[in-house]
């Protein structure tokens, strides 16, 4: 549990100028809806909630995220990374959003 709120936080840190924390909060508060007065208690809860959020935004972005160190090649989209653990085989992959919206997908076999 302790290992997951460090690395939580400093990912958090590491995407420090990507997107401000207001933009981040905005975007929480439209997700959450009614549950947001409770998470925003919750610094715990808040953190991990700006995470999802940000990593989220960065791979609509074609970036990809910190824990994102997994190399898998997947039926529709090839190469790509994705965060250890993720589903495997999978036909669909977290970058397919971007496939299907035409937002870039960063190659694993781009340089
Ligand atoms: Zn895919």
């Amino acid at each position: 549990m302790t290992d997951k709120r460090a690395s939580v936080s400093s990912v958090s840190d590491r995407s420090e100028g990507f997107e401000t924390q207001s933009v981040v909060d905005d975007e929480l508060k439209k997700t959450l809806g009614d549950d947001w007065d409770e998470v925003s208690n919750d610094p715990a809860q808040l953190e991990a909630a700006r995470f999802l959020v940000t990593e989220a935004k960065q791979v609509s972005n074609g970036i990809i995220p910190e824990r994102y160190t997994q190399i898998t090649d997947y039926k529709f989209c090839g190469p790509v990374f994705v965060y250890k653990g993720y589903p495997q085989p999978a036909n669909n992959c977290p970058w397919c959003l971007n496939r299907h919206a035409g937002l870039p997908i960063p190659r694993a076999d781009d340089d």
